[in-house]
């Protein structure tokens, strides 16, 4: 029997509707690209649109066209995204980290017909499009007054393209099961793969993050997601702050610690999302000028694990409390949050801070499950660890063009990739990614532990840790370290912080310190930069593939 209630599609552009409705005074507030400090309303992002939809028509555009986007997090971007994505298109976000021939290669792969781009990376595409036969328009995401020589066919600025809109064309009839958005997982291993989400799980997803025992946004909140649209859709707040109708403060291009203060306090920011090297930045300059963070209530930290140290000067030092989170491009990306159930409310000191280690508890929507090798299913004890797979309504069913389909059982479960154990009150715990765990005399240690461990150093500003080969044992740890500024640790004091919190065969025999730690586009440590650097043994690093290196976010 057919049930008797509406067929209320969930599409992308309603959040939006809501948003305008309900909360239409509501301020979104940017750090533009050009500068200043810009402020607008969510009723004004959808009337702007709505232009957009109206201009991509008029241009020729039709539906499923990928349609990119090159921008930092700011309100120009989330009219652009809203824009495609209620037009029926495609909305394709391209990670500026990356490098012009892996964009170039990406682009081509989606076949992307247009591309808005902020003025920061416009030298950038100069370079890529060229090497795209496929582009038909490029938009520079700024006005008449800031539009740069440059050497992009036919580039128009932003303000212009959109003056020339018509008005009084609604969004595109679309099917929540249709297509609406693109973002391609970094590829550290092989080519960049390309996951493509529909209205409708990005409308789940949005519910799910704003939940309480998530990331708990009301329209009491002002969020500012650091977290990159590029990067995994801004771990869905892009959709979630309109949706809660939450005030929403876009960082632009400036990710130092002053510049992300600033903004924290100058807009009270209740809620905040990033990697935790960008919290790395943040809490440097917290300590070295005095500030502090007096409306600041919750930070989502993810993308890699928390350090045990970062999560205690928040809490501690800040009363900022932690929400840690794991997840994947190819889960919309949230798939578990370390947020407090009745079992584990009361916990305290350290037994609290073991607990924020964790990667957290899977929200509604999300099922996990751990597999040895044999893909026997594992206990929930804590200790045991194995393969994650996950599936959920949120969740890739396989990747853009077919590729890496063998991550994709027929069960429907998608294979991480991450080794995990799961405790009996359901936290998940991430021990390494399956490539990195190192493998010392037939026994696994974990990477993450490790470098938890030696940045607790009061002296270590940021550590990684990497297998090498080793005659007796297969493989050793090796402790790469990046000394804080003004301190000069040496080896056989970190190694001797270690001890008797780890157990003693875990422990590096060799440490070395470096001026930077290479990073990957998301933000992550690059450990194939790494182990490159170090693969012919531990005494100095051998010259940087350049390739390999990027800033982190
Ligand atoms: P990419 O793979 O493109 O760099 P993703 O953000 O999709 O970008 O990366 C997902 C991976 O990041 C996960 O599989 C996991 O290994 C790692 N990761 C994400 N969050 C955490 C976390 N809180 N702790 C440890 N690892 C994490």
């Amino acid at each position: 029997m057919r049930a008797l209630i509406q067929d209320w599609p969930l599409l992308c552009h309603k959040i939006l509707d809501y948003a305008a409705i309900q909360h239409g005074a509501r301020e979104v507030v940017s750090r533009s690209v050009e500068g200043p400090i810009v402020r607008t309303t969510y009723a004004e992002i959808r009337t702007r649109a709505l232009k957009v939809r109206a201009r991509l028509v008029a241009d020729g555009f039709e539906r499923d066209d990928r349609i990119a986007t090159l921008a930092w997090n700011t309100s120009r971007h989330v009219e652009a995204w809203y824009g495609i994505m209620g037009a029926g298109m495609i909305c394709h976000t391209l990670n500026p980290r990356l490098f012009a021939e892996q964009l170039a290669w990406i682009m081509n792969d989606a076949d992307d017909r247009m591309v808005f781009v902020d003025l920061t990376f416009v030298p950038l595409m100069e370079k890529i499009a060229p090497l795209v036969p496929g582009l038909k328009r490029i938009v520079v995401l700024t006005d008449a007054a800031h539009m740069p020589e440059t050497t992009l066919p036919g580039a128009v600025a932003y303000e212009d393209w959109i003056a020339g809109a018509a008005s009084g064309l609604d969004w595109f009839a679309a099917a929540e099961t249709d297509a609406v958005a693109l973002c391609y997982t970094s590829g550290t291993t092989g080519n960049p793969k390309g996951v493509l989400y529909s209205h409708r799980s990005n409308v789940l997803h949005a519910m799910m993050v704003t939940r309480p025992d998530a990331m708990e946004i009301s329209s009491r909140d002002t969020v500012m997601p650091v977290v990159p649209m590029f990067h995994a859709n801004a771990w869905g707040i892009a959709h979630a702050a309109p949706m809660a109708g939450a005030k929403l403060v876009m960082p632009g291009g400036r990710m130092d610690g002053e510049a992300i203060w600033e903004l924290l306090d100058s807009e009270r920011v209740t809620l905040t999302a990033a990697v935790p090297t960008v919290w790395l930045m943040l809490l440097d300059y917290l300590r070295k000028t005095g500030k502090t963070l007096p409306w600041l209530k919750r930070v989502v930290i993810g993308g890699s694990a928390s350090p045990r140290a970062m999560t205690m000067a928040f809490e501690q030092e800040y009363d900022v409390e932690v929400i840690h989170a794991w997840g994947m491009t190819e889960m919309s990306p949230v798939g578990s949050l370390a947020t407090m159930k009745p079992e584990t409310a009361d916990l305290k000191g350290e037994v609290l801070y073991d607990l924020k280690q964790k990667q957290g508890v899977a929200p509604f929507g999300v099922e996990m499950k751990l597999v040895d090798d044999n893909e026997q299913g594992l206990g929930w004890d804590g200790r045991t660890f194995g393969r994650l797979k996950v599936r959920g309504m949120a969740v890739a069913s396989s990747y853009y063009g077919g590729a890496g389909a063998d991550a994709f059982d027929s069960e429907g479960w998608f294979e991480t990739g991450d080794v995990a154990h799961i405790d009996r009150h359901g936290y998940m715990q991430i021990t390494d990614r399956a490539k990195d765990v190192i493998k010392s005399g037939g026994e696994w240690i974990s990477t993450i532990d490790l470098e938890n461990l030696a940045v607790a150093h009061p002296d270590v500003a940021e550590a990684a840790v990497i297998g090498v080969t080793d005659p007796k044992w297969d493989e050793r740890p090796l402790l790469i370290v990046v000394a804080r500024e003004g301190s000069k640790p040496d080896a056989a004091t970190i190694l001797k912080f270690m001890e008797g919190k780890i157990a003693k065969w875990w422990i590096p025999e060799k440490v070395v310190f470096i001026d930077d730690i290479p990073h990957t586009a998301t933000g992550k440590i690059n450990k194939i930069a790494l182990r490159k650097m170090f693969s012919d043994q531990s005494e100095g690093p051998a010259t940087l593939p350049i390739a390999s290196v990027a800033k982190p976010i």
